[in-house]
């Protein structure tokens, strides 16, 4: 590469830059390619090329061999290129961006609160609602797989009069919200679904139902058109009895060990056209299993090809959790099944519960992996997914194999 008195060298609109304990990293975040430096030297240079609106820099003001050989590096991965200041062949590298999040974080920063109490309403998007408490099944994961997925459980008790949940979709009308999570226990879920089903229509809203896997034969009719039948399944002991399985219906796998996850790579592979998801679960005592199957590997990172604007949320919010509220029978209202009660609904409305999120500084919309003691300090912050129910109920306060 030559480089002129005039060049500038300009980053790639898919290049991202971040510094941590590991040292400084250039990555492309749609091919995965990188370039790692523990050069210390080249800091300079990093945060130069960050911080300027253009992300250019003169060439001639990094013309020392060390930063010479590191944008030739870039260059060679094509993190960037150099070229004359009048010809940056990227129009959108001088677009700003602008997300909402990154205003939540400064109006928190400066005490804004009217304005938080205005947005809160606006970013609410999904309800999922435990219509009951109440279930004669004794289900051994029922206390553990309701904090990791849709599934029903014996928290908050009773069972959730019809009119409270009309009662909070209709305070809740002029906010963002758009689908409601249904989530009803196998031996009621005709009744349930029917009977909550037709609050939400009432108020307009899609709605889903969510329910854990019986033997009962599931009513094909309840997984059909706008309102999805997901059933969650606990591959107990590596499998289920023999079913079959529908394909109206979504299925929602938890393995909690090597044997289950091979039994649900089973199932994949003879039910091709039916939708199953697979999920590792923690089920108290297979922190060995969660430890081997999902921590990420440095490779595994830089390979997910999360684009730009992944790179933003993960700097801002919780795209795990974001906009989501969950509702217990008992009108318990929390921001993830696993976080702690924000309010109860039989005194304040779902905005005014999305505030509170908003102002919690430990809340789950806003956790980051930069906000984990474990990643604080890592370069692959912005890069890993956003802490998931399982990282919270383990108290992880990181998820990988990375030093
Ligand atoms: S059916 Fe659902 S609520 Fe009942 S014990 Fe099993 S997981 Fe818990
Ligand atoms: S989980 Fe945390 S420590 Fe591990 S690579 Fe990701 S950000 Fe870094």
């Amino acid at each position: 590469m030559i480089i002129g008195n005039e060049s500038i060298f300009v980053m790639s609109p898919n290049a991202h830059t971040a510094f941590g304990r590991q040292g400084l990293l250039f990555v492309d975040v749609e091919n995965g390619a990188y370039v790692k430096t523990n050069d210390y030297h080249s800091i300079a240079f990093a945060a130069a090329i960050s911080s300027v609106a253009t992300r250019a820099v003169r060439c001639a003001d990094f013309g020392e061999a060390h930063q010479v050989e590191l944008l030739n590096q870039l260059v060679d991965k094509r993190l960037g290129i150099v070229c004359s200041p009048e010809k940056v062949p990227y129009s959108h590298v001088f677009q700003p961006f602008e997300y909402i999040v990154d205003d939540i974080a400064r109006w928190r920063r400066n005490g804004e609160q009217a304005l938080l109490r205005q947005v809160a309403p606006q970013l609410l998007s999904e309800l999922t609602v435990y219509v009951t408490g109440q279930c004669s099944q004794g289900c051994p994961h029922c206390h553990y797989l309701y904090r990791q997925v849709r599934c029903c459980n014996k928290y908050g008790n009773g069972l959730m009069p019809p009119s409270m949940l009309d009662a909070v979709l209709r305070d809740a009308r002029g906010t963002a919200l758009s689908r409601v999570h249904l989530v009803v226990p196998p031996d009621k879920l005709h009744q349930y679904s029917n009977d909550y089903g037709a609050v939400v229509a009432a108020h307009g809203l899609g709605f889903d139902i969510w329910t854990s896997w019986s033997e009962e034969e599931l009513a094909p009719s309840l997984g059909q058109g706008d309102c999805a039948l997901n059933v969650v399944v606990p591959l107990m002991n590596g499998g289920m009895p023999q079913f079959e399985l529908n394909v109206a219906v979504r299925y929602h796998f938890c393995v909690a060990s090597e044997s289950e996850l091979v039994a649900a790579y089973g199932y994949l592979d003879r039910w091709p056209e039916v939708s199953i998801t697979v999920y590792p679960v923690y089920n108290g005592e297979n922190e060995v299993f969660i430890s081997d199957n999902m921590l990420l590997t440095e490779a595994e990172i830089l390979q997910q090809h999360i684009g730009m604007r992944g790179i933003i949320r993960n700097k801002r919010m919780n795209a795990n959790a974001f906009g989501e509220l969950y509702m217990f029978a008992n009108g318990e209202v929390r921001a993830a099944p696993y976080a702690e009660n924000l309010a109860n609904v039989t005194n304040i409305t779902l905005s005014e519960i999305a505030y509170r999120e908003l102002l919690c500084n430990d809340g789950a919309w806003l956790k980051t992996r930069s906000s984990l003691s474990g990643c604080s300090s890592c370069v692959y912050a912005e890069l890993c997914p956003p802490p998931m129910p399982i990282d919270m109920m383990l108290g992880l306060s990181r998820r990988c194999h990375v030093e």
